[in-house]
């Protein structure tokens, strides 16, 4: 349908590698809560929060990585640098036991910023399967 055609329009023209307001964000052009940071890896709270630990974790050079479905081999120490951010996160937020890391990857899972990000949830029960 037209909703489908114009988001997906919308996500091509966004997946062109246009800059991003994580961009700003991560200049601190505009202000977030950070939660982690080291000299590759930003992690800050989600600005609509989908359960009481709600964290993006984001790579602070792009380097392509618009999505996940464009990682290349050459991107394996970004992702696992990643990961392991959204680890320390759920730590430094007390969620260790029960926290879940998501990544929407293009139009049809609801990606809506184009800069590779992991959601990291917690702090309540966590349902499977996700919608
Ligand atoms: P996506 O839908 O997986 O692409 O996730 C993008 C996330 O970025 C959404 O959960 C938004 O709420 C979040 N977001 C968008 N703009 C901002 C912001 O300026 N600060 C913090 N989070 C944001």
């Amino acid at each position: 349908n037209d909703e489908e055609a114009s988001a997906k329009a919308a996500a091509a023209i966004a997946d062109s590698g246009a800059p991003t307001i994580f961009d700003k964000i991560i200049a601190k052009e505009i202000p977030s809560t950070i939660v982690y940071e080291d000299e590759k890896v930003l992690a800050f709270r989600d600005i609509n929060p989908q359960a009481p630990v709600h964290v993006l974790v984001i790579p602070k050079l792009r380097d392509g990585l618009t999505s996940l479905g464009k990682a290349e081999s050459r991107h394996g120490e970004i992702l696992g640098n990643l990961l392991y951010a959204a680890k320390l996160v759920a730590e430094k937020e007390g969620i260790l036991d029960g926290f879940r890391v998501v990544i929407n990857n293009g139009p049809t899972a609801c990606q809506s910023v184009y800069h590779l990000h992991l959601h990291v949830l917690g702090g309540r029960e966590m349902k499977w399967p996700p919608g």
